[in-house]
């Protein structure tokens, strides 16, 4: 099967790790912080808090930016269960806003409309996660605007997107947004196994998500919030933390993989224009780049007229060995959140591009004559 998405893992990666593993620390080393200050420099962004997952990172940032009872936070349906959950684990609300069907992106249009509605009704949302899917940036300039007219933090989930950039700048900055979290899992641009980072520009926001990576725990007196005593091994805890440490392995493989960003988006780039030669006298569309930046091309979507033609394409390209997929079931019509009141039919774009989209399979492995068969299985499922 060739798989829709998966890791390239080459010598220097494996010497990286080997070298971690022989160090003398595997967790709470040197390498993590290098990592941390290489990737703040690739993004452009002040700062960088590495974590064992996205999710964890997501999770950071919500709680950083005191996420709470009371409070909404506000996402895209067209997106991984993640950037919905951390909002239910904050003890918060959350509700969706529809997206737009020819890039998968939250719409702002409809964003606008709800915040209008919410203002009415006094139920604004404290967070506005959008989501970069498919590795593309949402239009955050008018985003932006919309956060300073009504008031609301900013948490860019760019899982997708390491490698982007948006107006000139590389996604992460932050130039828009308070925080911007990337995924390392191993279907993403760069892995470090399990692992993810977000950046920030604000050494408030920074500190509270490194202590509560840790526990909540510090040996840092200027953190320590009663008088210190006086033995060298004092710390305390000034926060309810948790354990979201990334080790000085996962730290070591993305510090290596880092160095390959540019090459495995220039590849990506390639794979897609070569897909969208082929494809373009078959009758889909594929995902489009809206031109206000660079996709860091996560992945490659195809959108079909009619979902049943998706569907019986979808089975036969699996038959033939090629690992379509299909991005995203709307987060709204999971069990879990249809407890809470949504349904079908909440969501109409969302829903629409679900029953309509199929994801090729586009990785750093992905060699031409593979990408060959794969529009050949394609054009013949068409025919
Ligand atoms: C992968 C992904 C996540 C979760 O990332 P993990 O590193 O697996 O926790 C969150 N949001 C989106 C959009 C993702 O694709």
């Amino acid at each position: 099967m060739i798989p829709y998405g998966t890791q390239s893992i080459d010598q220097n990666d494996i010497d990286a790790v080997v070298a971690a593993l022989q160090s003398d620390f595997l967790t709470q080393g040197p390498v993590l912080p290098r990592f941390e200050s290489a990737l703040a420099e690739r993004v452009e962004a002040r700062f960088a808090v590495a974590v064992n997952s996205a999710t964890s990172a997501l999770h950071l940032s919500c709680l950083a930016l005191g996420l709470g009872e009371g409070d909404w936070l506000w996402t895209s349906p067209n997106t991984f269960v993640a950037s919905a959950n951390v909002g239910k684990l904050c003890g918060a609300k959350v509700d969706f806003v529809d997206i737009d069907l020819d890039t998968g992106l939250m719409s702002m249009d409809a964003l606008e409309q709800k915040l209008v509605q919410a203002n009415k009704d006094s139920r604004m949302p404290k967070i506005v996660m959008p989501v970069h899917f498919a590795g593309q940036s949402c239009d955050m300039q008018r985003l932006h605007q919309l956060g300073q007219q009504y008031g609301f933090y900013i948490i860019e989930d760019a899982s997708h997107a390491i490698g982007a950039s948006y107006l000139g700048r590389p996604v992460g900055a932050c130039q828009f947004s308070d925080v911007t979290v990337f995924s390392f899992h191993p279907v993403k641009i760069l892995t470090t196994g399990e692992g993810g980072v977000a950046t920030s520009n604000q050494p408030g926001l920074v500190e509270t998500m490194r202590l509560l990576r840790s526990h909540g725990v510090t040996r840092d007196r200027s953190q320590m919030t009663e008088p210190v005593d006086e033995t060298p091994w004092g710390y305390q805890q000034v926060m309810l933390g948790l354990n979201y440490r990334m080790t000085e392995l996962q730290a070591a493989l993305g510090l290596s993989q880092l160095s390959k960003l540019e090459d495995f988006v220039q590849f990506r780039r390639q794979r897609v224009t070569h897909y969208q030669k082929k494809l373009s006298c078959l009758p889909v569309q594929s995902i489009v780049e809206h031109g206000q930046g660079r996709s860091a091309w996560h992945l490659f979507t195809l959108l079909f007229d009619d979902p049943g033609l998706r569907t019986s394409v979808f089975s036969r390209l699996r038959g033939k060995g090629v690992g379509v997929n299909v991005h995203y079931i709307p987060v709204h019509t999971q069990p879990f959140y249809r407890q809470f009141g949504f349904d079908w039919g909440d969501f109409p774009q969302a829903e629409d591009w679900y029953r309509r989209t199929l994801t090729l399979p586009l990785h750093p492995k992905l060699t031409f004559s593979q990408q060959q068969w794969v529009v050949d299985c394609l054009e013949e499922a068409l025919a």
